[in-house]
């Protein structure tokens, strides 16, 4: 297929507006995929996302599509739309050259869908907008278009209408894709350019490369050199993904494919490298964006035997995943285990998720936390040691208040989009987090965009679950980093009957710490089993208790109530209480679920 005839594109959309539906819709009018099997969300491979209704790795497929009696190549790239994973989508959009930015035309455009926006408009790519699930009887298609120019100055009359659930419209938004989306600007008589955007791993074939071929031509058994990784190899399989994996001998500048060659480790596929033939080496492209970790948490086995179980699952794990940053750490309380760095904290929870669907290992997360800097007493004239800070991403390693001269902590740059009705309750929420407001505008008669600034650990553990709730679902959020600010900070340590939990502690800002200590104690006391003996829970900072709580003893006896009678029954019962135990933790005497280091810290 000649280049004129490519179309790379891209759905981009908040998330439950319905991509992976289009998408689906679209892999069946294209012949992809067959009709009326259950095709539910093809391009959500991962158990959790089907769970989750979310996508979390991006898929591609390739399809060929004839309009006007011509056949074109489209190459769809599914992207998250999860404001956690940004990233994920900034990379999939370096093989495309548009995209489709599906806005629910009932629930009018959200927070992702601005940030959506300005990735594609940023990056000079043709933006079709479409509203979907016009079928429904509350849709407003004209409205959610007058937002549209508001906000992006779209004109209406390139706005199209579709329900991607009943399939009306579906092909005119290919049509679009074809006559709106420039051909992809390759060239194949020039050398080899391709950029790398995603990879997974294979037990038995290694790592597979997913590329978009910038220039020239690749065939099987190319010598080829990846620039960045400064790795030599042998082209083993070149293939396209429809979304099934189709071989081919050759792939040509403009297309989308897939790339194996006894790629070992996946370390040395790096998102964004450019790979060149070895004999008539290119150029290196631009590279992408890296993925920064902003919220950190420790990983434990449930018990030390299960180690070995959980360390292979983390490493097979996070070469599928590479956002995810991996030390190793240990704990008084848990043993030998990992510090893990995420995206986010929904990144964190699909990960835990994924461990355990994926590879039946039960793990204990600590509490999360962001990375603070600390500049310690001396410390300036210690250059040698890599300069005046140190990075603070585990509460364990907080030194003494009384040796630290500067502490700063990271902050954030939020987009919020609420309907005016909600928002007083948005605002206080904001204040509640120490959010500092920049601008406010409206984009409609009923709907503002705020702009403020908020300290990262306000955000991270439970912003977004509050502030769908203050606004019965309608407001929606996304953020950027912004760098760090002076803070004021201390660090809150909890003790079960006398003794500190480590794991249990974290670092907050002094003006929340009252406030935060009494919350986890009594979450404690909430979340945490009675046992045979009272357990005294208390929070702690410096020398100071500044909350306290007790969980009463009580014996569990779940088969008191049956006298004699069943033995069938009295064993289930028994058996399901031995289940129950092996989801927690012994920390000293005291049995702790394993989500308590995760729970302590929600509302
Ligand atoms: P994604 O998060 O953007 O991938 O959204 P999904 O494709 O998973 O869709 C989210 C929800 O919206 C699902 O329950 C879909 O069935 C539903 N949905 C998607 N498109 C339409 C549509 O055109 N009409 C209606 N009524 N529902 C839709
Ligand atoms: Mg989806």
């Amino acid at each position: 297929i000649p280049v004129e005839n490519i179309r790379n594109f891209s759905i981009i959309a908040h998330v439950d507006h319905g991509k992976s539906t289009l998408a689906d819709r679209i892999l069946e009018i294209t012949g992809a995929i067959k009709k009326n099997v259950e095709n539910k969300q093809v391009l959500d491979r991962l158990q959790v996302e089907r769970e989750r209704g979310i996508t979390v790795k991006a898929q591609s497929a390739s399809i060929i599509y004839n309009y006007k009696g011509t056949d074109y190549l489209l190459n769809l790239i599914d992207t998250p739309g999860h404001v956690d994973f940004s990233n994920e989508v900034s990379r999939s959009l370096a093989a495309c050259q548009g995209v489709v930015l599906l806005v629910d035309a009932n629930q009018g455009v959200q927070a992702q869908t601005v940030a959506n926006f300005y990735l594609a408009f940023t990056q000079e790519l043709a933006v079709i907008p479409v509203l979907n699930k016009i079928d429904l009887k509350n849709a407003d298609p004209d409205g959610v278009a007058i937002q549209l120019q508001n906000l992006f100055g779209i004109d209406k009359k390139d706005v199209l209408k579709v329900s991607a659930k009943v399939g009306t419209g579906v092909a005119e938004v290919l049509h679009a894709v074809i006559e709106r989306v420039p051909h992809p600007p390759a060239n194949r008589l020039l050398p080899l350019q391709a950029i790398l955007f995603d990879s997974w791993h294979d037990r038995f074939r290694g790592v597979f490369g997913l590329f978009y071929i910038a220039n020239g031509k690749i065939s099987v058994g190319d010598n080829i050199r990846w620039v960045n990784a400064q790795k030599e190899y042998q082209v083993k399989s070149l293939g396209v993904l429809t979304p099934e994996e189709l071989p081919v001998s050759e792939l040509a500048a403009g297309q989308v494919g897939f790339v194996t060659c006894n790629m070992r480790d996946r370390k040395d596929a790096i998102m964004g490298d450019t790979v060149v033939l070895t004999e008539n080496p290119a150029e290196a492209l631009p590279g992408l964006m890296k993925s920064k970790p902003m919220v950190f948490a420790g990983v434990y086995p449930l018990d030390q035997s299960q180690h070995p179980l959980l360390r292979s699952a983390i490493e097979r794990l996070t070469l599928n995943d590479s956002a995810v940053s991996v030390i190793i750490d240990s704990s008084p309380a848990l043993g030998q285990g990992w510090r893990l760095g995420f995206l986010g904290l929904l990144h964190l929870e699909v990960f835990s998720q994924r461990l355990e669907q994926e590879y039946g290992a039960h793990a204990i997360l600590t509490t999360p936390n962001v990375t603070y800097k600390v500049v310690i007493k001396g410390s300036k004239n210690i250059s040698a040691l890599g300069g005046s800070e140190l990075h603070i991403s585990n509460p364990a390693t907080f030194p003494d208040p009384n040796i630290i001269t500067e502490m700063y902590e990271p902050i954030v740059k939020a987009t919020i989009i609420t309907p005016d009705t909600y928002l007083g309750s948005v605002l206080s929420l904001c204040m509640e987090r120490r959010g500092q407001q920049e601008t406010a505008v409206n984009i409609d008669n009923s709907r503002v965009l705020l702009k403020f600034t908020f300290p990262l650990s306000e955000i991270i553990v439970d912003f977004h679950d509050r502030l769908k709730s203050v606004s019965s679902g309608f407001a929606s959020f996304d953020y950027e980093d912004a760098g760090y600010i002076p803070s004021n900070l201390v660090k809150i340590a909890i003790l079960l009957n006398g003794i500190e939990v480590e794991e249990l502690s974290s670092i907050v800002h002094s003006s929340r710490a009252v406030d935060l200590g009494k919350r986890m104690c009594h979450k404690l006391v909430e979340i945490v089993p009675r046992q045979q003996f009272q357990i005294a829970v208390q929070a702690k900072v410096g020398g100071k208790i500044i909350a306290r709580d007790n969980i009463k003893p009580y014996r569990k006896d779940v088969t008191a109530k049956l006298y004699g009678g069943d033995v069938t029954r009295r064993m289930k019962l028994l058996k399901r209480q031995a289940e129950g135990k092996k989801k927690l933790r012994m920390i000293g005497n005291i049995a702790l679920p394993r989500e308590t280091f995760i729970e302590i810290l929600k509302r």
